[in-house]
Order: C-alpha cells, then sequence, then structure tokens
C-alpha cells in the first residue's frame, strides 16, 4: 500500500496573517496530531515552534511545502476549543493567529530561534551520562555565558536544536534566558532555625545570651539571635527564611555565619513548592441571608443558561458568593476561571480561597517565571490527582488549556486592565470570557461594585441577568464622604504642599483612634518631572512628545514610552538658565511630605516602582494587614479590592485630574475609580471616611460619588452616549497609523479616513492628532470608527480590511504602521 503524503497548517508566532503549510515526513504520519508542537523552518534560515491547526493531503499550489523538522511531543498541547478561542480572537480583534499563539502559549512552549539560552543558574555540578551533545552545548554555554538558539544548532552541526534543548531544560541544566529577566526565583530556600540544643532547652538559651551579652564583640551575633528568636516567637515558627531575618537592616550575613560555626544555628534549604502556601482547605463561611438570597438569584439564572451581572456595594461579601459558587462547580468536578484585573489583588484573594480549596488553587500571571507558567499550565490540562480546579489569574489565564470548565468569575469588571492595549491581540478578557464559556458549555459571572457602563446596559436589554446586593456584610456603614476645598484653601494659604489641612486635621483624628490611613493619587500625569524655575520649560524626551520622568534613586530622567534616558541637564535648553528643578506630585513626593507631617508614622508607597518585584505586593500589603504600615500611599493598585480591617480614613489627593481627563469614559471612570477607593475605608466594625480634595466640590460627579448614586450618573451618561454616537450604542474601531515620515503619515491618515468616509461616511472621524502625536521619533495620527451596535461587525471588519489592504497595495503608504484596536476602553 503506498503511504499517503500529509500535510499540516501551522500556526507560527509572528505577526502574518496566515497558517503556513507544511509537508510532514512518512515516518511522522501517524504522530502528528492537531494542537501539538511542530519544529518547522521559516523564512530563510529560522526555526520556529508551531502549532499544527489542520492535517490534510492538499499540497499548496503556490508554493513547495518545506517539510516539518520535528514533532516536540505526542500529545497535543493546545486543545481544540482553544484553538476555536484562538481563531475567534484573531478574527473579532483583527489580528494575526500568530499574535494569538504569542500571547497564549507560556514562552516556555514555544522556543524560536532567537531565544538565548544559558545555563541554569542552580546548576552546580554537571551530571555524568550526558550525550555527547548535551556536553558540548554544556561546555559551549560555560565559555560564552549565553547562546542563542542558530548557535547551538551550529555548535552541535544538528538542523534542529530544540529536541536536544528541550532535554537540558528538562533536566534543569540550561534555561531561556527571559525566565532569568524575569527574576528567577529559586525553588528553593534558605531557612535557619536554632540548634536542637539551644531550641529544646531554655536554659542552654539562656546562658547563650548571657554570654554573648558579656562581650561587646559580640553584639552583633546578640542581636541576629535575638532578632531570630523575636521573629520565631511571634509567628510561631522553628524555621525562619534567612531572606527574611536579613530584611531587617541591622542584621548582616556574617555575624548569621559566625553563629552557624559556632553550632547556635542551622541553616538549610528546603524546597518550597512554588505555587503553594502550603495551606489546607476547608474553612468556609456561614452565608449571610442576603448573600444567600444572592446566590440562589445567580444559581436560578444559570439554570436558566443566563450569564450574570452581580452588582453589589463595596464590602456586601461578593468574593463569599463567588466562594460558594466555586465550591458547587468543584464538587461537580468542573473547572472555575476566577479573573482579576490586577495581579496585586490576587494575593489577598489566594489566601481567602487556599483555605477553602487547598491546593486545587493555581494562580497565572506574568511575574510567574516561565517554568512556573509552564507548571501551571500542565497542571490545568492534566485529569491527575494534581489538577487545579480553580484558576485565579490576570486576562491572559483566559489562554489556559481548561478541561470543563464550568464557570468563569471576572471580579471588578469594570476595569479596563482586562483590555490588553499592547501588542496584538488587543483582546478585552472580559468579553472574550463569554466566547470561551460558551464553548465549555459555562456560566459567566461579572462582579462590581460599579458595574461598567457597558455591562449594565447589557443588562437592561436582558443580555444578562442582574443580581444586586444593596448592604455592607453586617450592616457596616457605606463611608462618609466628605470633600476638601483646595480652591478655598490654596486661597488662605491653608495648603500644605498637596495637603489641605481639611486631610491633616482628618488624619490626626483617625491616628488618634489608632486606626490606619490610605492615600490615593491618580497614576496619571503625577510623576516626577524637571523644570526651568526662569521659562517653565519642561525637559521633554527628543525623541517623543512628552516629558521625561525623573528617578531619583538612579538621577535619571527617563521616557517611559520609549526608554530613553539621560541624566539632568545643567542648563536649561530653551533658555540657558540654570535654575532647573525637580517638580513632583507622584506617590514619592507624597511619600517625603507625609514624613514632614507625621515624623513618628510610617508610610509605605504601593506603586510600580516599589512592587516590581514578584513578592513585592503580599509583603507591602500584608505588612500593612498587620499594622506596621499607618499610612498606605498608592496609584490605582490600592482602589481595586483590597480588604483591610483597620482602615479608618481614605484620602483622595486630587479628584479633579480624573473628571477632566479628555476621553468619553472620564465621568465613568472617576466615579468608578472614587467610589472603589472610598470602598476601601471602614470595611470590617465601624464606618470609615474619605476626603475628596478637589477645586469643585459642586462638580456632578463629585456629588454623585458622595450620595453613591450610580444609577442616576448611568442614566445620564446614557443620553449623552446615544446622542454623540458612542458606545454601547455604537461600536468602536480605533486606528493607530505610525511612521517616521510626519507627511507619509498624514497622508496615509487622510487617504485611509477616506476610504473608510465611503461607506461609514460621517461615522469616521479624524484623522486626529492623539495626546501624544510622537513617541520614538514616529509620528502618529489616529482614526476613529463608529458602527451601530446592529450592523453587523462581520461585515464592518471585511471593509475596514478591504481599506487596509489598499493601503498596503500602495508602494508608499504601505510603510505606515496601522494598528487596529477593536472596542478600545
Ligand atoms: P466584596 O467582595 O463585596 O467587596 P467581601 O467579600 O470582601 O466583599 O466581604 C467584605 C468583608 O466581609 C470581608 O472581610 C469578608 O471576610 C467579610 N464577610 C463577607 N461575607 C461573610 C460571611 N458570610 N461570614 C463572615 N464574614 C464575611
Ligand atoms: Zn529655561
Ligand atoms: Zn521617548
Amino acid at each position: 500500500m503506498e503511504r499517503q503524503t500529509l500535510f499540516v497548517d501551522v500556526i507560527v508566532p509572528v505577526s502574518i496573517p496566515n497558517l503556513f503549510t507544511y509537508r510532514v515526513p512518512l515516518e511522522l504520519n501517524d504522530k502528528v496530531c492537531i494542537g501539538q508542537r511542530v519544529i518547522i523552518p521559516f523564512g530563510k534560515n529560522k526555526l520556529y515552534t508551531g502549532i499544527v491547526r489542520n492535517i490534510h493531503e492538499n499540497a499548496p499550489s503556490a508554493y513547495s511545502a518545506k517539510y516539518i523538522e520535528t514533532v516536540l511531543e505526542l500529545t497535543p498541547v493546545v486543545s481544540k476549543i482553544q484553538l476555536k478561542l484562538w481563531d475567534w480572537m484573531a478574527r473579532y480583534y483583527m489580528c494575526c493567529i500568530g499574535e494569538v499563539m504569542n500571547a497564549a502559549l507560556p514562552v516556555s512552549l514555544k522556543l524560536a530561534s532567537e531565544t538565548k539560552v544559558i545555563l541554569h543558574p542552580d546548576l552546580n555540578i554537571i551530571p555524568e551520562n550526558l550525550s555527547e551533545k548535551e556536553e558540548l552545548i554544556l561546555d559551549a554555554l560555560e565559555i560564552q555565558g549565553s547562546l542563542s538558539i542558530e548557535d547551538i544548532s551550529k555548535i552541535i552541526q544538528l538542523k534542529s536544536a530544540q529536541p536536544v534543548i528541550k532535554k537540558l531544560v528538562d533536566k534543569r541544566l540550561v534555561m531561556m534566558e527571559e525566565e532569568l529577566k524575569q527574576r528567577y526565583v529559586p525553588k528553593e530556600q534558605s531557612f535557619i532555625g536554632l540548634h536542637p540544643d539551644y531550641a529544646e532547652s531554655e536554659i542552654q538559651l539562656n546562658y547563650l545570651i548571657e554570654q554573648l551579652e558579656a562581650s561587646k564583640r559580640s553584639e552583633k551575633q546578640l542581636n541576629v539571635l535575638l532578632s531570630f528568636l523575636h521573629i520565631s516567637r511571634q509567628s510561631q515558627r522553628e524555621w525562619i527564611p534567612k531572606k527574611e531575618l536579613l530584611a531587617d537592616e541591622n542584621i548582616t550575613e556574617s555575624p548569621l555565619k559566625t553563629l552557624q560555626k559556632a553550632g547556635v544555628f542551622l541553616i538549610e534549604n528546603f524546597e518550597i513548592n512554588r505555587l503553594s502556601t502550603g495551606e489546607e482547605g476547608q474553612e468556609s463561611k456561614e452565608l449571610s441571608p442576603d448573600q444567600n438570597r444572592a446566590l440562589d438569584e445567580i444559581k436560578s439564572h444559570f439554570d436558566k443558561d443566563k450569564n450574570v451581572l452581580l452588582h453589589g456595594v463595596t464590602s456586601s461579601g461578593k468574593t463569599e458568593v463567588y466562594s460558594k459558587l466555586m465550591q458547587e462547580a468543584v464538587e461537580e468536578d468542573k473547572q472555575v476561571l476566577y479573573l482579576l484585573p490586577e495581579i496585586a489583588l490576587t494575593t489577598q484573594i489566594i489566601q481567602r480561597l487556599k483555605k477553602v480549596f487547598g491546593d486545587a488553587v493555581g494562580i497565572y500571571h506574568s511575574k510567574f517565571n516561565p517554568n512556573e507558567r509552564a507548571e501551571v499550565w500542565g497542571r490545568t490540562m492534566t485529569n491527575g490527582s494534581d489538577k487545579y480546579h480553580i484558576l485565579v489569574g490576570a486576562r491572559s489565564s483566559l489562554f489556559l488549556p481548561f478541561q470543563n470548565l464550568g464557570l468563569i468569575i471576572v471580579d471588578e469588571e469594570h476595569e479596563n486592565t482586562f483590555k490588553q492595549f499592547d501588542p496584538a491581540p488587543r483582546y478585552n478578557a472580559r468579553d472574550a470570557a463569554f466566547v470561551l464559556a460558551k464553548m465549555h458549555g459555562a456560566k459567566v459571572l461579572l462582579g462590581s461594585a460599579t458595574p461598567a457602563f457597558d455591562s449594565y446596559w447589557k443588562a437592561e436589554e436582558g443580555q444578562l441577568e442582574m443580581v444586586e446586593m444593596h448592604k455592607r456584610f453586617g450592616d457596616v456603614k457605606m463611608p462618609e464622604i466628605l470633600c476638601a476645598d483646595i480652591q478655598k484653601e490654596t486661597r488662605k494659604k491653608t495648603m500644605r504642599s498637596m495637603f489641605s489641612s481639611f486631610l491633616i486635621e482628618q488624619m490626626e483624628e483617625c491616628f488618634k483612634e489608632n486606626e490606619q490611613i490610605i492615600l490615593f493619587q491618580n497614576r496619571r500625569g503625577f510623576a516626577p518631572y524637571w523644570q526651568c524655575g526662569k521659562c517653565a520649560n519642561v525637559i521633554q524626551c527628543s525623541r517623543c512628545d512628552v516629558s521625561l520622568t525623573y528617578h531619583k534613586r538612579a538621577h535619571l530622567l527617563t521616557c517611559h514610552y520609549c526608554g530613553y534616558s539621560q541624566h539632568p541637564p545643567k542648563k536649561c535648553g530653551a533658555c540657558g538658565s540654570s535654575e532647573l528643578e525637580m517638580r513632583s506630585f507622584g506617590t514619592e513626593k507624597i511619600e517625603e511630605e507625609i514624613k514632614l507631617i507625621f515624623p513618628d508614622k510610617v508610610p509605605k508607597r504601593m506603586d510600580l516602582d516599589t512592587t516590581r518585584s514578584k513578592y513585592a505586593y503580599e509583603n507591602i500589603i500584608s505588612e500593612f494587614d498587620e499594622g506596621k504600615i499607618d499610612i498606605l500611599i498608592g496609584t490605582q493598585m490600592v482602589s481595586k479590592g483590597l480588604d483591610f480591617d483597620n482602615v479608618g480614613l481614605v484620602g483622595i489627593l486630587d479628584a479633579d485630574q480624573m473628571i477632566n481627563y479628555p476621553d468619553y469614559k472620564s465621568f465613568e471612570r472617576s466615579y468608578q475609580l472614587m467610589s472603589q477607593v472610598a470602598g476601601r475605608a471602614g470595611r470590617k466594625k465601624k464606618r470609615g471616611k474619605v476626603v475628596i480634595q478637589t477645586t469643585n466640590p459642586d462638580h456632578w460627579v463629585i456629588q454623585h460619588v458622595i450620595r453613591g448614586d450610580y444609577i442616576s450618573l448611568y442614566k445620564q451618561e446614557m443620553y449623552e452616549r446615544k446622542k454623540f454616537a458612542y458606545p454601547p450604542f455604537f461600536r468602536l474601531i480605533e486606528f493607530t497609523l505610525k511612521h517616521k515620515d510626519e507627511h507619509l503619515v498624514n497622508r496615509t491618515a487622510e487617504a485611509f479616513a477616506k476610504l473608510l468616509e465611503q461607506t461609514f461616511k460621517t461615522r469616521v472621524l479624524g484623522p486626529d492628532k492623539p495626546l501624544i502625536p510622537r513617541i520614538n521619533n514616529q509620528f502618529i495620527k489616529s482614526v476613529l470608527l463608529k458602527f451601530e451596535r446592529e450592523s453587523s461587525a462581520n461585515r464592518v471588519k471585511e471593509i475596514v480590511q478591504n481599506a487596509i489592504d489598499e493601503i498596503k497595495s500602495d508602494t508608499q503608504m504601505r510603510k505606515v504602521r496601522i494598528i487596529v484596536n477593536v472596542d478600545p476602553v
């Protein structure tokens, strides 16, 4: 019998809008399957990992198909449902399937030939019984430090080095450099414990302390020992992570080593399960009658195959309701995806969920290194006993390989961090959740105290069912919201830097009650910058139309858009004056001021700068929880769903900045943000207070926040949006055109808008200059397309694609990059 020739269409992780057809070598005929990873030659002499999308017998007519090099494993790593989701996403968000693949697969599953390989940092001794090729690679790495996969192919004289590299990765001998960039956190940690001689005998221990006290020379050792005892006793742990002990500035390594040598301390490396907090499950709360009612309502809608929006005021106990729903899904052996807008939030939620579900909870987000991500991936897909039933994560966890998804919960669904801005796919995980759920026959629950107006509208239209919770759990009152009139105080000269005397008074009162404070500063436009004291010229990026942001510790001015950086200049570029100075209203500045006003209080910032490392959020949050921090100063991060017991006061430092942002959603957003931040005040025992600093206390958005009147703000906004043709009544597609040549961008944008106008007439807005008209020396123009919700989105996108294709057929204009953003937020 003649054997058939098979072809596979492969998804390649590049921005080209096609699948690529390859020929299957005969010996692999019965090994290929859909969703499997294959190594394929691509372009001149590159190798990529691709995913098999289709298997068939049709040779491509336009080109002669190359052979796939090899298959990486015998089973699919991506399920058919996932592939369907990828297809949908590429179509709906008008991007390439390869871009979706890039976003969806964890790095460790998609080696590309430019990827750099390095020795595994934990590698001490190179094991014996390696193959010759493996040894060659390790030798070369020892000399060179890092090698690309292409380099390695040359060294071992194999066209495809991936299988060998994969083996080395699996043996933990090498790793991909990206992994290290994302901060490699060793699986093992050093722990310190007392030698049993001392741990078990108080007398011995006291004798030792006396000895150390007796000599000035052992003062440092005494310090270490006492700190250890303090931490150990307070937390009732026998072993303390070395890191934790060294976190104290007064403690250094060397006395620790001395005590180890003297046999006082034992230092041991323990394997800590990266993804486990070691907590066991089964601590579930009794629901209140109101929670039970909400739960029943949700379930009865689910039974009728309806998805639900849970609109419950802050601290109404939504999380406990989710928890019950998850429990029921898990009992039916279904998986649950719990989407959160920001990983800062996962910390607290995870702790709560682990208490109920133990090790069945997996976490997935960008601060995990690729090995951890791959591990979560595997434990989502498995049917083994280590299967995750509950997956908690930010938007990308939508791409996990669920087996039998039963429920997707989108918490704080109004947050725009569910939308990915850059790069493509520019998807919104909240919206895509509905598509994924449908594919699995699963339900969706959106939850928020301040639902996105779009979602609320869908509920009104009957596309979603709405369930409401009006009261805080335990009948705690909603916080009292007060305004500080900045304009008045400025006139009366009672402002102290950015603090009104009113806010300072309220803070003092709060401290009298031994309560904690959260101060919120909007992220936009607060970054510290340098300005000329004479001519007010602000130092700008030379490549972008933005001012440079000052980083104090590094004494550098950097551009947040293109990454350019320089030292602050000595002279003003505009007038030559040397009176340059730093200006700032950022969290760093707020922290400095706070230290001056309340010298005996402990402030701490939570913003992008202080939370870069993986456990930074957790540390700050738990320190605040434990009362080690008096004032938490933060940006958007502090607004979202955090749950503290002892916050008496929340201060919103600059409400005007939010309200005045030029965007059709700015009122909606300001309302959400202020209400959410306010919701952090006084959650458990008593009524909290909120102070909003503004120049316009009568502004109607602020008035609505004070009254907690979501509905009437919503109604007013809907009226405006309908009148001016904005979502939810119309859909939007935003186009961003970029090129170095300003004239070419302008010309192209004009031509493109004209093409769209042929069909969409006045529904095309622009071309406009965006807020930042130049980034990294690329000039930018934007075009906005609105179309009726009722019109066929597929048809609209077809027309749009045709217009883009027409531009791309022009030899000049094709050079301009056109970025398509469907449903911008
Ligand atoms: P939301 O998510 O609506 O903001 P949470 O679920 O965080 O509210 O609940 C607010 C507070 O009330 C939390 O501290 C939570 O532990 C507590 N709480 C909620 N429901 C219960 C319950 N049924 N039993 C005990 N405590 C509860
Ligand atoms: Zn100047
Ligand atoms: Zn720049």
